[in-house]
């Protein structure tokens, strides 16, 4: 690491790479040789359109993503995404079913009720929210336009550890603090989004990854920019693109397949989750409420139970150079999103922080 910089945990926006990060500032003032930065930069100039449709191949190659679906490159964030499935999808019978894992899936299904019928397929709610819940237990709707489904749960550390199957309704997923980080058979969901900013660029762009065959049947009152096929139509320039943030994309997904791929990434992953994981179910001081099928790779929860030794944790982390712990507010104690651009070196130094300070404070 570059002298200076920390361990950085943030749920997001989070770490990127280092290598992407100087490349950005290496090419910051004259973005190859047009004389100008990228920051400056026309979208539909020659310069960027390479860019944008660079960027496209790239997350397809990266995601394996088949030729039927297309890929967008939108603003809004996951959470205009909540609405604009709804608005494109929920339009053949009007009702879908959600499945409820946490508080991204709950605001979820509660913005899509704006514009049809939401069955709550199946809830972790009165648990806390600290398991995923098991394909028997899912209530689905045989006649749903989809299911939606939020494939990690940022804030409380758990990930669907299967895929559902939902017969012939396609499946949605918002991916926004999971994309990139493990091998997904895009063609087992009809759709799939994630806000960058967790894993894979700064804030400002949101993916969509959409199978042809669900769009083109919007509601009449969808916002134009909202409309996936009028985007599509357009490769994602209906209106102006977030042009830098598709640019850092770009570099992540390169950054990517010079260590091999998704799948030697998720290997890190798992062997960073891992030990942080195997350490807290030895610890006597942490503890992760988590049901072990359903923990998450990368947003670890954790907390010793009493508030002020949590917040003297977060503090004491800090001065060593880990930042960023805290946990959300809906879940108190601590959190480390350990996404594919923290080290695991960072994950080391902070597992051995929490050996010292478990022995200083046990
Ligand atoms: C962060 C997050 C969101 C919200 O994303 P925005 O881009 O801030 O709208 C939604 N879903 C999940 C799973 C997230 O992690």
């Amino acid at each position: 690491m570059l002298e200076n910089r920390v361990y950085n945990f943030s749920a997001g926006p989070s770490m990127l790479p280092e290598s992407v990060l100087v490349q950005v500032r290496d090419e910051m003032l004259n973005y190859q040789g047009s004389g100008m930065s990228i920051l400056e930069m026309s979208h539909r100039s020659k310069v960027y359109d390479a860019v944008i449709v660079e960027a496209e191949n790239q997350l397809r190659k990266t995601m394996n993503i088949p030729d039927n679906y297309k890929v967008l490159f939108l603003q809004g964030g996951a959470t205009l995404q909540f609405a604009a499935v709804a608005m494109n999808l929920m339009t053949k019978n009007g009702k879908a079913d959600y499945i409820v894992t946490g508080s991204f899936s709950k605001k979820a299904a509660k913005e899509a009720k704006k514009y049809g019928e939401v069955n709550i397929a199946a809830s972790t709610e009165s648990e806390n929210f600290t398991r995923i819940p098991r394909q028997e237990e899912l209530n689905l709707s045989p006649d749903a336009d989809y299911v939606h489904i939020c494939f990690n749960n940022t804030i409380y550390g758990t990930h669907w550890d299967y895929i559902p199957e939902t017969g012939n309704v396609p499946l949605v997923a918002d991916m926004s603090s999971c994309i990139l980080s493990e091998e997904v058979d895009v063609s087992k969901f009809g759709l799939i989004y994630a806000g960058a900013q967790k894993n894979m660029a700064p804030a400002g762009l949101t993916i969509v990854i959409v199978r042809e065959d669900l769009i083109g049947n919007a509601m009449p009152t969808t916002p134009i920019v909202m409309d996936y096929a009028e985007q599509a139509n357009a490769a994602s320039m209906y209106n102006t693109p977030p042009t830098f943030t598709i640019y850092v994309a770009k570099l992540v997904c390169e950054w990517i397949a010079s260590i091999g791929g998704v799948a030697e990434l998720n290997k890190v992953n798992v062997r960073k989750a891992a030990k942080l994981y195997a350490y807290l179910d030895e610890s006597k001081l942490f503890q992760n409420p988590v049901s072990k099928e359903s923990r998450s790779l990368m947003n670890v929860t954790f907390k010793t139970g009493d508030e002020e030794l949590d917040a003297k944790f977060v503090k004491e982390a800090a001065a060593e150079g880990l930042l960023t712990l805290k946990g959300h507010r809906a879940v108190g104690g601590m959190r480390a999103s350990i996404y594919n651009a923290v080290p695991e070196e960072g994950v080391d130094k902070l597992i051995a922080f929490m050996k010292e300070f478990e022995a200083a404070n046990a």
